[in-house]
């Protein structure tokens, strides 16, 4: 039984010793292969109005943008020829994208490319999820931000805590492999914030997570808060591996928004999973959540991280690394059937 005091105490000890452990549990349960997540930023925008994000809706200097189908379906043919094996398709909230577009969208990638798709696009019906996962997505993103609810209220003015957690468990029940994660230096969090945050994602019994710092936007009710501290974002991720055990945790972007190192560092202290921003580029400083540094982001600048490491690049889809007990994978035409069956293809080196 794991407890908030177990946790918090990992969080406040000594940090070579965490993050040695951390990295020796990510060797035991994912092995040394680097899975490469691809994300697509189809559109930035967003009907609500979290404390922290640039794409914000009032934030009303920002130009709003949707790729066409054909954009992202080009975009994905790029991935996949680069040897990307997921590709993670992300928006804002909002309803000007329909549902039935975006299963339309799914639909054609998993037809004519061999990756796994990862949703996220924030909380919806479970109709629309059904729908979505009926055309081929594989897997949801939809972090919690905040398990603390006091916490959760003061900075999302027109979301609950209590749907984002009842979204989690709809997708898992319809088959989705799910993942959730939190936001690291929020003003008023304490160690046993964090602790939470890490409680909840194995409470969930989730697949995948994403741990990543804070980083203010000037056009936000943060703009003047300092950044997430990169050494307690470390350490939550070595935490939360030391606790979720066979998940895949991802080194998020955003940590290299606050150390041009933060994803590297990341991978060395329990991290298996690296982001990286395929978004074409007239769009991507559109997607302007956080300020980016203009750091490398390409695949390439991913291979040299993993070059500098000595890890080998992911094999297999990067699926998740429980036992598949709800039928995971959704099969592609003419390509081989995970759907109820085997991880085995990630299972030798992968996240
Ligand atoms: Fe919208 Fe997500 Fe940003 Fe909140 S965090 S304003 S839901 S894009």
């Amino acid at each position: 039984m794991v407890s908030h005091r177990q946790i918090e105490n990992l969080l406040k000890g000594n940090r070579d010793a965490l993050f040695s452990e951390a990295d020796a549990q990510r060797s035991h349960h994912c092995g040394d292969g680097v899975h490469i997540r691809g994300i697509i930023e189809f559109s930035n925008v967003c009907s609500r109005n979290c404390a922290y994000c640039g794409l914000r809706r009032d934030n009303t200097t920002l130009k709003r943008f949707t790729l066409t189908r054909e954009e992202i379906l080009t975009t994905v043919a790029l991935a996949e020829k680069s040897g990307v094996r997921t590709v993670v398709l992300q928006s804002g909230e909002n309803d000007t994208v329909r549902d039935e577009w975006l299963a339309e969208t799914i639909k054609a990638v998993k037809d004519r490319f061999d990756v796994a798709v990862t949703l996220s696009v924030g909380v919806k019906s479970r109709d629309c999820y059904a729908l979505w996962r009926q055309a081929g997505a594989d897997r949801y993103l939809l972090k919690h931000e905040v398990a603390s609810v006091s916490l959760y209220n003061t900075f999302h003015p027109d979301s609950q805590l209590d749907d984002r957690i009842s979204a989690l468990r709809d997708l898992q029940l319809l088959g989705y492999q799910i993942g959730t994660g939190n936001i690291v230096g929020l003003p008023g969090q304490s160690p046993t914030d964090l602790a939470a945050d890490i409680l909840l994602a194995h409470t969930l019994d989730v697949d995948m997570a994403a741990f990543g710092p804070l980083v203010p936007h000037a056009n936000t009710p943060l703009a003047h808060t300092a950044s997430g501290d990169l050494d307690l974002a470390l350490r939550v991720i070595a935490a939360a591996r030391l606790i979720l055990g066979p998940v895949h945790i991802a080194a998020t972007t955003a940590l290299d928004a606050i150390a041009s190192d933060g994803r590297e560092k990341a991978l060395t202290c329990g991290a298996n999973v690296i982001m990286v921003n395929l978004t074409p580029s007239p769009y991507r400083r559109l997607y302007d959540i956080y300020p980016k540094k203009g750091q490398p982001n390409s695949v390439r600048s991913v291979q040299d991280i993993l070059a500098r490491l000595g890890r080998p690049t992911g094999t297999g889809y990067g699926h998740s690394l429980k036992q598949p007990k709800r039928g995971f994978f959704q099969k592609r035409k003419g390509h081989q059937t995970g759907l109820g069956g085997t991880t085995q293809d990630d299972t030798a080196s992968a996240p």
